[in-house]
């Protein structure tokens, strides 16, 4: 009998979210909004590799890495230490995390860092926890948490981490337009939110999904999923960063099935029929739109996943 090595380094991938609608109910008394919405994870990726240290420590390289901050506020290293407390105390790791996902950007990049942290240690620490474990300390760590380690397709509800899986069969085509001059901070899109609406005398809908969607993403047909793209956050994010109106309307002049900024912005998707038209759209936003980074991406796939590991030789 061989015993199994203890790895000395664990590698988790994790995606980027876009939400396909993002529907804002009222105000709770916690200060967070009710909200629906239905998640989609596309292939955007953020690596974090954790290997036991004597002190907790995060580095982070890649896309807006000096926009992250590399102290205990980091998301991963927070849930890494939440994990090694709830599991009755684990060996310090040193967390290194390559960025692909931006950063302030409305795809949840920091809460995919939280939940590819949690697989990665649970592996590192041989916990073993379930999915399902590991997302009741995923919803403590903040609310797209526990999509990403879910990831494919899901509605969320509550304050988005109440989640439920969505029948969804097929492959969608999305160009992603990235902000390269900084986010936009959650908390002063839903500010900008409830400011529009009171202006407007506007009663916060009841916050559910559509039909229409749920039944276009069955068949994932892309043209019927186009139309029922929506974000209740879109009109506040354009109030605060007037570019992104300028990057809708350059997508819509050119061949896509839809376009909707992706949670509280500045991202902006736009579903494509097919890989084909995703090129073409790449290049003509590329020669048309506002400066920006332009990456295709395939939706939905998985949520965390341990992608390797070091053992001793
Ligand atoms: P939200 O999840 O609130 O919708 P977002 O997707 O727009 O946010 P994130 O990339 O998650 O944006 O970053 C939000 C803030 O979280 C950043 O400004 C950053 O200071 C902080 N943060 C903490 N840890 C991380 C991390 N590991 N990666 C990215 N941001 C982090």
């Amino acid at each position: 009998m061989t015993l199994a090595a203890t790895p000395t380094g664990v590698t988790a991938r994790v995606p980027g979210k876009i939400n396909l609608q993002l529907v804002v109910g009222p105000l709770r008394e916690d200060g967070y909004h009710e909200l629906a919405t239905v998640f989609h994870a596309v292939g955007l990726y953020d690596h974090v590799i954790v290997t036991p240290s004597d002190d907790w420590s995060v580095r982070v390289g890649g896309r807006h890495a000096d926009r992250v901050p590399q102290d205990g506020s980091n998301l991963a290293l927070r849930a890494a230490r939440l994990l090694a407390e709830e599991s009755g105390g684990q060996q310090p790791v040193s967390i290194t995390i390559d960025k692909q996902i931006p950063v302030a950007a409305g795809m949840a990049g920091g809460s995919a860092d939280a939940a590819g942290a949690l697989v990665a240690c649970d592996a590192l620490w041989g916990l073993g926890l379930s999915r399902d474990e590991l997302a009741v300390l995923a919803a403590r760590l903040g609310s797209d948490v526990p999509f990403l380690l879910h990831g494919g397709t899901a509605i969320g509800s509550g304050r988005g981490e109440q989640l439920a899986p969505v029948l969804a069969r097929g492959r969608l085509h999305w160009v992603l337009w990235i902000s390269r001059h900084g986010g936009l901070s959650t908390p002063e899109v839903y500010a900008e939110c409830d400011r529009l609406r009171e202006a407007a005398g506007h009663t916060p809908p009841d916050p559910e999904p559509t039909g229409e969607l749920l039944t276009a993403l069955r068949t994932m047909e892309s043209t019927a999923v186009g139309a029922a793209l929506h974000n209740d956050l879109q009109e506040a994010a354009m109030s605060l960063d007037p570019t992104l109106a300028t990057v809708v309307q350059a997508g819509l002049d050119l061949d896509v099935e839809g376009a909707v900024v992706s949670g509280s912005g500045p991202t902006v998707a736009f579903l494509v029929g097919s890989s084909d038209a995703a090129i073409d759209l790449t290049v003509g936003l590329a020669a048309r739109g506002p400066e920006g980074d332009i990456v295709r991406v395939d939706g939905p796939v998985p949520g965390a996943q341990v992608v390797g590991s070091f053992t001793p030789s």
